[in-house]
């Protein structure tokens, strides 16, 4: 070889690499969910071969500091020890019967004593099919077809909720990705997180079978409710007869025992679980009063089933995963939070970034903004390119953050003090890295 001929990088010869190439020809963007491919941040997917309590290692050996916990559900680290138990004594009994089994009754009564809202649950295999059957019962029990939605939530990948706010808030929603019939979104009216005006003429205006939120966003980042914002929509909701739901899929079971209906004292009519009521498996649920419940089939006559629903494993996972979640477990979260929060704010705030760490207990969001986000719009503004540098300058030192400005930390039992020391530290010299801007 001689200096005159072109040099090209080397082929990056990592296992995770090779994997990335063959994925790449096998699933769309190589991964079975975007988030997971970190185009957002860019750079390729690290691949996962293992995890235990708050570490997770990769196919080349690399460990990581995990604050992404399988984007929430991992409450109690990973790999726990009991829920291994739980699930491989469960499997021992067979996986799945299509047909009631008892751990599913021992379940619901769990969720019921936890949700004060809730007397009945119907459980599904994702948060996505929760929402949707949420959304049908608010239907059928309304006789109204329009949903009243916010900027920047995400509820899953319901038709009718992929939907964009158009020209202006306040329009009917239009169709956020192809393969979405405009009809569909055509009842979904899309309104400003924390914007009161907003929702009153909504909701003045339109025959709405339902308010639908995350009474925590954190799907925009975590952006918290201002005081007195969910009494405004559960008041909007009872003056105009449509149905209150809390998606709670995140902040259920997290934000607090309760979880975000505890935490604020606003109480909905229906609610949409997921995540951390599956313990790390694939299941979700919606509930609510009896009265509005038994109007799902076979009790009444809004139809909706699933051949895995209820899965034993799954519910075996939630049950011993539940079961942790005490006041001390909560109070532990919390202060988990809390640490990691004040430590990130400080370490930016050091470096002479311009960051805001957003956060409630059991959920954060790093900011890259030198003003509080207290909407879509707002947490559009971000620096995402200097977030996405943040992230890349994290995993190579072995802290593993959620890979899009729009996404939450999620804090588990299973960090030690050690290692939200370590991430703090590495955080402060990431920050320091960033060009300045
Ligand atoms: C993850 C999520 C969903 C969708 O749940 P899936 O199990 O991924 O279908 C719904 N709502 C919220 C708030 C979520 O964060």
């Amino acid at each position: 070889m001689t200096g005159a001929e072109p040099t090209t990088a080397a082929p990056d010869t990592s296992r995770s690499a090779e994997l990335y190439r063959s994925a790449l020809g096998l699933l769309p963007g190589g991964v079975n969910s975007p988030v997971r491919a970190m185009r957002s941040i860019g750079r390729d997917p690290i691949f996962i071969a293992s995890g235990r309590g708050a570490i997770i290692t990769d196919v080349d050996g690399n460990d990581y500091i995990d604050w992404v916990s399988s984007w929430g559900p991992l409450i109690l680290g990973h790999a726990h020890p009991a829920i291994i138990t739980a699930v491989s004594d469960a499997a021992q009994r067979g996986t799945t019967f299509g047909a009631p089994t008892e751990a599913e009754v021992t379940l619901a009564a769990q969720v019921a004593r936890r949700l004060p809202s809730v007397e009945m649950i119907r459980m599904t295999s994702s948060g996505t099919e929760a929402t949707m059957s949420a959304i049908r019962l608010a239907r059928a029990v309304t006789g109204r077809e329009k949903i009243l939605k916010f900027a920047g939530a995400y509820h899953g990948h319901v038709d009718g909720l992929l939907a964009d706010a158009g020209s202006g808030l306040a329009t009917q929603g239009i169709p956020a990705s192809p393969g979405v019939p405009a009809s569909t979104t055509k009842a979904t009216v899309i309104a400003a997180w924390n914007d009161p005006q907003t929702v009153q003429a909504v909701t003045e205006r339109h025959d709405l079978a339902a308010i639908l939120l995350e009474p925590v966003p954190a799907n925009m980042g975590v952006v918290p409710p201002e005081p007195d914002f969910l009494a405004l929509l559960r008041r909007q909701a009872d003056d105009h007869d449509a149905l209150l739901i809390f998606d709670e899929v995140i902040s259920g079971f997290r934000v607090a025992r309760g979880g975000a209906q505890e935490l604020y004292g606003i109480f909905p009519d229906l609610t949409i679980m997921g995540k951390i009521v599956g313990g790390g498996l694939p299941a979700a649920a919606y509930g609510g009063r009896l009265e509005l419940m038994e109007r799902i089939a076979p009790a009444g006559d809004v139809y909706q089933a699933g051949t895995l629903s209820g899965n034993p494993l799954a519910v075996a996972a939630a049950l011993a995963t539940l079961e942790r979640l005490s006041d001390d477990a909560y109070a532990q979260l919390a202060a988990t939070t809390e640490k990691l929060a004040v430590g990130l704010q400080d370490a930016g705030s050091g470096a002479g970034c311009a960051i805001e760490v957003q956060s409630v207990p059991g959920l954060l969001t790093v900011f890259f903004s030198a003003r509080p986000v207290c909407d879509y719009e707002a947490a559009k503004m971000c620096d995402s390119e200097a977030y996405g540098a943040w992230c890349r300058a994290l995993l190579a030192r072995g802290v593993y953050p959620p890979a899009s400005q729009f996404e939450a930390w999620f804090p588990s039992l299973a960090h030690t003090d050690a290692q939200i020391d370590r991430t703090i530290e590495v955080a402060g010299e990431a920050f320091a890295e960033l060009e300045p801007r």
